[in-house]
């Protein structure tokens, strides 16, 4: 199966660094979830960073050792190697979670001179941003509101971050709790101390709301879920804890994406996908940053159980180019393997396992969300 020239969706992806503070960071630290340098130099020495490497020798057309293809990339303009990465990965549209990196990041507007994007609304950061405008919890409560009822014309969904933010096994409270929890933090907001939000009440009261607005929008809400960086506990980052919010009626018709395959969660989330209508999943970061046997291996666990109408591509690309074109690339690869491995098996013809290919990689995200 060639997919080479299909145009995808990557559903999930973040923004770029400036070209000074990529210049900071080695790629090997973009080819990790470790964020102890320390790390970094063991990183070099996995198979996701040797093959990286390889695969973007091909790329940039020089020799396949690392510190020809360091050199190389650096020697290229920052927007060149961007226009070089996105132009190859053949990217139809980026759905862009521009809340990361935080600092230092490229506005969205940036990467649209290379290919459409639209956005993808961080809740978590935009609480935090409205708690430090809000004098009251309920004037918290309103801004929320009236900012997740009317958002900027460019997005399609919303995505929390809970995962990282205490686990995704967020406990309800009620709205005399929340108040209370606001009251314990309105010294610092009042003090115009930037707030993390890390506080279980108001980040389920944020939830909550955006389930509400996403139902009036018909937008979907990204969950991250697996693995992240050592902000996040993974043994919270299970998608299992999601079942209360997919078992409240009043929620059952927001789709919820959970990201990252919920890796090492992957089978949980091939499980939630099949029997909950609600429940799409997503296989980014795990593609481009396992093996390609882990790669694969999680692409199957979803297959073990999931329709393939409810799996979503996505690189979850940030801070460097070369993500945006790994993921692409592996991704391609990784469906047309795995897939093919079903034609084999005698569970789809050549022609269905095809379609089934252009539905995961483009066709079930424009569905979803209605692009
Ligand atoms: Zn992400």
């Amino acid at each position: 199966m060639d997919l080479s020239t299909l145009p995808v969706v990557d559903q999930h992806a973040h923004s770029l660094l400036t070209a000074e503070a990529a210049a900071r960071l080695p790629l090997a630290a973009a080819l990790t979830e470790a964020t102890d340098p320390r790390q970094v130099e063991h990183t070099r020495h996995s198979l996701t960073y040797r093959r990286s490497v390889s695969l973007l020798a091909g790329l940039l057309s020089c020799e396949d050792r690392e510190d020809t293809v360091l050199r190389c990339r650096r020697s290229l303009d920052w927007t060149e190697l961007t226009r070089r990465c996105l132009t190859d990965a053949n990217l139809q549209l980026i759905l862009m979670d521009d809340g990361f990196p935080a600092d230092e990041s490229l506005p969205l507007e940036w990467h649209r001179q290379f290919v459409p994007v639209r956005r993808i609304l961080r809740l978590e950061r935009l609480a935090e941003d409205i708690l430090a405008a809000s004098r009251t919890f309920s004037d918290f409560h309103t801004r929320l509101t009236a900012a997740l009822d009317n958002p900027p014309p460019d997005v399609c969904a919303f995505k929390s971050i809970a995962a990282y933010r205490g686990g995704l096994d967020f406990q309800t409270a009620s709205a005399a709790g929340t108040a209370a929890c606001f009251e314990g933090i309105r010294s610092d907001v009042t003090a115009g101390r930037r707030v993390r939000l890390v506080h279980q009440p108001l980040i389920h009261f944020a939830i909550e709301l955006a389930l509400s607005a996403a139902l009036r929008h018909g937008f979907p809400l990204q969950f991250h879920t697996g693995l992240g960086d050592t902000d996040l506990d993974l043994r919270l980052a299970n998608p299992l804890h999601l079942r209360p919010l997919l078992e409240d009626r009043r929620w059952a018709d927001v789709p919820i994406v959970i990201l990252h395959a919920g890796w090492p969660f992957c089978r949980e989330a091939a499980y939630l996908a099949a029997v909950y209508p609600q429940v799409y999943v997503d296989f980014g970061l795990v593609v481009p940053l396992l093996s390609r046997a882990g790669m694969r291996s999680a692409l199957r666990r979803l297959l073990e159980l999931a329709p393939a109408t409810k799996i979503l591509f996505s690189s979850d690309a940030h801070s460097v180019p070369e993500l945006y074109w790994l993921g692409a690339r592996l991704g391609r690869e990784t469906v047309a393997a795995v897939l093919e491995e079903s034609v084999h098996q005698k569970e789809l013809l050549p022609s269905a396992a095809e379609e089934l290919a252009v539905a995961i990689l483009r066709d079930n995200a424009h569905r979803l969300y209605r692009l």
